[in-house]
């Protein structure tokens, strides 16, 4: 059982939907097509590793990136929801990173297979503890900021999502349900980058919280 903390209680996770290009500039950056719908994958609970934990890089790819991402803790389930009620259903938020093997994913891409081999591997997703949704009054107004070694890389703000957090479980949940328990990772801004060996991780989002790994 994947348990994270919320507010000083520990909540068992489900799964992890995840949001792929949500960002303007970062699919600039990968030279991707802007989606007319929310690319959508999961990510299973087995993937995720807590703050102070370590990250394991998979011998099978030489090149694995981070992505910080604000991750929505859904406290109700949510099937077929009205983007006006899509907050409601929201728990929490937390600091996730969004680890992908890019050079798998790119040779997933081009052979029109899906991602899981390169984005639902054993620690791809960090997570840090949750604050409640008092919190955190706008989800659409939060600075992101992802170090690694002590250098910026990554450094956004979730105003610049091309898909609201209540527009993405909309989205999500009228393909499927969104159970109590559920994560919902909301795509990344650009900066992405590699990640190796020995390399110190630090995510922290406004209001939200602070996230920290190493890799072997
Ligand atoms: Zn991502």
């Amino acid at each position: 059982m994947h348990t994270i903390n919320l507010d000083g209680r520990n909540i068992p996770v489900g799964k992890i939907a995840c949001i792929g290009r949500n960002y303007a500039e970062h699919i600039k950056e990968l030279g991707n097509k802007t989606p007319d719908k929310p690319v959508v994958f999961i990510k299973p609970p087995s993937s995720i590793v807590d703050s102070g934990g370590t990250v394991v890089i998979p011998a099978y790819s030489s090149n694995c990136h981070h992505e910080i991402e604000l991750a929505v803790l859904i406290g109700r389930n949510a099937k077929e929801v009205s983007t006006e009620k899509a907050l409601d259903y929201v728990s929490g938020y937390g600091v996730a990173l969004d680890l992908t093997l890019r050079d798998v994913q790119n040779t997933q891409k081009e052979k029109g297979l899906p991602w899981e081999i390169a984005k639902a591997f054993d620690t791809s997703c960090p997570l840090s503890a949750f604050v409640g949704t008092d919190q955190v009054a706008d989800p659409q107004n939060l600075q992101l900021k992802l170090t690694v070694n002590g250098q910026v890389r990554q450094d956004g703000n979730s105003s610049d999502m091309m898909r609201t957090v209540a527009e993405l479980i909309a989205a999500v949940s009228s393909y499927f349900i969104l159970e109590a328990g559920d994560i919902l990772l909301t795509g990344t801004p650009a900066g992405v980058g590699k990640i190796m060996s020995g390399d110190q991780l630090e995510a922290t989002i406004e209001k939200v919280g602070r996230l920290q790994v190493s890799v072997e």
